[in-house]
């Protein structure tokens, strides 16, 4: 039976302002952030955002320009101070494992405990390995191993030197997808026993919101939001964010009275100037067809069949590019049929024109 008790004391890390820069490009501009003990936070964002650079500067390979990273109470950078890398009690992961070729799974994962004796280090290895359910790999070299069973190589070796907190960049993105899930879930369960503090590098939406409590939406070094996958989802912070989880329909109109008002009928604005510009974001998840007559008039040019949600797209007066319409396939709605087009008012978005 694998044994089960957690293996770290999980520390709380801040950052407060931290600045970092290459050359001209500010790849970390002033980013406040509190991890809590335990906490599974995800740095979300397009490639180029900063997300590595980031963990870079928690993990100590790189040194702020400015601000200051804490661990618990002390200061492992900033002005006054900087505490090496592996002084830090962190354990990394990254996206190519970057296991020892030339050493077995069990010296690879026993690399790290320096401090005991051989023997006890091999001892700790190989219940680390056990853990993951690859102790019979344990003479084994990681060649000879899966990508996902790699991953988990890769994992007992960050976790058997019980580490406060856990690093992981792009940690799933060599597997292939029919793979990716079972890892991902394993990587979620071994994390949550160890107890560990963990921030994970995605850019992948869906990733951040299976694997994160909290996510950390970055763009151009900065952290524009923070939350949990359902505020995160429900209440973007502005038309990007929106657009960054799910692939949206965007409606132009005009306030007044308080609300949008666009060819497809006129939503709540209440956050809005009279007379601003605005946008109606839709999810195509929340747009319906019913007999023609009823609703908004429209016309579907395309039907795509995906499995679980088909995509249509509907043609509709006033707007210059077809809606993208996710619903279960509709019996016999195709190409060329007219329908009526009803909007769900809860998965309308409404922002400012202005902005990216
Ligand atoms: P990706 O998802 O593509 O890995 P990222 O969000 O992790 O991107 P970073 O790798 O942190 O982004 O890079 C942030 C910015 O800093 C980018 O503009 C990048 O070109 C730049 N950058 C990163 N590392 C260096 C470096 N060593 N020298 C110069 N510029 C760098």
């Amino acid at each position: 039976v694998p044994t089960r008790t957690p293996v770290s004391l999980a520390s709380r890390l801040i950052l407060e302002g931290v600045h970092h820069s290459y050359g001209a490009t500010n790849a970390a501009d002033g980013i406040d952030l509190t991890i809590e003990p335990g906490e599974i936070v995800c740095l979300l964002g397009p490639s180029g955002c900063g997300k590595t650079t980031l963990l870079r500067l928690i993990a100590g390979i790189e040194r702020p320009s400015a601000g200051r990273i804490l661990l618990d109470r002390q200061v492992v950078a900033g002005p006054e101070a900087f505490v090496p890398p592996e002084k830090r009690q962190i354990g990394l992961v990254f996206q190519d494992y970057a296991l020892f070729p030339h050493l077995s799974n069990l010296d690879n994962v026993a690399f790290g405990l320096k401090a005991l004796t051989r023997a006890e280090a091999l001892a700790e290895a190989g219940r680390a390995l056990e853990r993951m359910r690859l102790g019979r790999y344990a003479a084994d070299y990681p060649h000879a191993l899966s990508g996902g069973e790699q991953q988990r190589v890769a994992l007992a070796r960050a976790l058997v030197t019980r580490p406060g907190i856990l690093l992981m960049d792009e940690p799933f993105s060599g597997l292939d997808s029919r793979l990716r899930g079972s890892v991902r879930a394993e990587t979620l369960d071994v994390v949550r026993d160890a107890g560990a503090t963990c921030v994970i590098v995605t850019h992948d939406p869906e990733e951040a919101m299976r694997m994160g409590d909290r996510i950390a939406l970055m763009r151009a070094g900065r952290l524009v939001q923070l939350g949990t996958p359902e505020m995160l989802y429900r209440s973007p912070c502005d038309l990007s964010a929106a657009r960054f989880f799910c692939e949206i329909n965007e409606v132009s109109g005009k306030v007044a009275g308080g609300r949008i008002h666009t060819p497809l009928g006129s939503f709540p604005a209440p956050a809005l100037r009279e007379g601003e510009r605005a946008v109606a974001a839709i999810r195509p998840q929340g747009i319906e067809m019913r007999a023609p007559g009823s609703g908004i008039a429209g016309r579907v040019m395309e039907h795509r069949f995906l499995g679980e949600l088909d995509m249509y797209e509907v043609a509709v007066q006033g707007i210059d590019r077809p809606l993208v319409v996710r619903r279960r396939a509709t019996a016999g709605l195709a190409a060329g049929q007219n329908v009526g087009v009803h909007i769900d008012i809860a998965e309308v978005l409404v922002f400012a024109a202005t902005g990216p």
